[in-house]
């Protein structure tokens, strides 16, 4: 097993690590609303706008560490913006390799973050082999996988560690934890830093979208299963296999698999910006909505209002003043909770 330095050196002076320690924030409207304890976790403050700088930050820093005075240029079909953002900190290059559906707001944030963007395919699959042919032809090339890799759950593992450290400074244990997942590479991150902590017991729910409820699938099935295709507006969580680690850590019993649907999703990300001027994609929003509408306290009956929940605001680039408006217009109508419950059921 490897061992998590919470504080890695970087490799040279030229170099920094491509994440930071978060605030752990606690919302007096969550809270609230919960019934206990909530704080926020605040990983949209990462260098790329996500935790995913913690997860692919640490996979890009151990293959700088392992080819010394060699340069890289990674390579990566998702979760791009982050391989670019954390090989910048490292002082090497990348490239993103993204499908014809990518929307001119995240080529161009990834652009400006230094990043090489290549259109190619009609789909992330096809894209995604695009990218194994030029890693291959570059000398210099590595491939940056999105979350199935040991490295990129290492990275991750280091926010369990600061918000345990965070929540003990204040004399606080910790009751239960809600994050997003798509590929469940942060999941599997934080599943392994309780396990390992012994932590084991601490409720932890896994939030997907209908549509893209890839680990639910597996849950049911028992096994290890692929979607036909993935539907949700939460694009970040859309992936049509889980990693079979993350479906494996998934099977230990503190996991609560939530599946909610996009209007809650949306509404999510609305009211974060609302009550806390937070902006996030719905795939962090999902999350939020665990709290906005009620579903934790079904979900975790035992929490008291001295228990503490932390809420992983996973953060995401995909997100606008105007997209926030746009969904506030379209499902807007839909944000008390006997409305989303009401939808839900249907
Ligand atoms: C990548 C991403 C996720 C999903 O992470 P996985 O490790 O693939 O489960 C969730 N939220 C945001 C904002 C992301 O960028």
């Amino acid at each position: 097993m490897v061992t998590t330095e919470a504080n890695p050196t970087p490799p040279s002076s030229s170099q920094k690590l491509p994440w930071i320690c978060t605030p752990l924030i606690e919302s007096d409207s969550l809270s609230k609303v919960a019934g206990c304890r909530v704080h926020m976790k605040m990983d949209m403050f990462q260098p790329a706008g996500s935790f995913k700088s913690r997860g692919i930050g640490n996979y890009c820093l151990k293959a700088v560490r392992s080819r010394p005075n060699r340069p890289i240029r990674f390579y990566s079909s998702s979760g791009g913006l982050a391989a670019v953002t954390a090989s910048r900190s490292l002082s090497q290059s990348a490239t993103v390799i993204v499908p014809t559906t990518t929307t001119p707001l995240m080529k161009s944030k990834i652009q400006q973050a230094g990043g090489t963007v290549i259109t190619h395919g009609a789909s992330w699959s096809e894209a995604d082999a695009h990218t194994r042919t030029l890693v291959e032809a570059d000398p210099t090339g590595v491939y940056c996988p999105p979350f199935d890799a040991e490295d990129i759950w290492e990275g991750n593992k280091t926010l369990v560690d600061e918000l345990i450290a965070q929540l003990a400074g204040e004399g606080q244990s910790l009751d239960a934890i809600i994050l997003s997942v798509g590929g469940g590479g942060l999941l599997c991150g934080v599943q392994m830093g309780l396990l390992e902590r012994g932590l084991g017991h601490v409720p932890l729910l896994a939030v997907e979208p209908e549509g893209a409820a890839g680990l639910a699938a597996c849950l049911k099935a028992d096994g290890l299963v692929e979607l036909d295709g993935v539907t949700s507006i939460a694009t970040s969580l859309g992936t049509r296999r889980v990693a079979r680690r993350a479906f494996e850590l998934a099977c230990h019993g503190n996991v609560r698999s939530v599946v909610l649907s996009d209007a809650q999703a949306t509404m999510g990300a609305v009211r974060l910006m609302d009550d806390e001027r937070v902006a996030v994609e719905p795939a962090c929003g999902i999350s939020a909505a665990v709290v906005y509408d009620y579903v934790l306290k079904k979900v975790c009956p035992e929490l008291g209002p001295g228990s503490n929940v932390v809420l992983v605001v996973c953060g995401g680039n995909s997100i606008s003043a105007e997209m926030l408006a746009e969904y506030r217009k379209t499902y807007g109508h839909l944000d008390t909770p006997a409305a989303t419950q009401a939808y839900t059921a249907n």
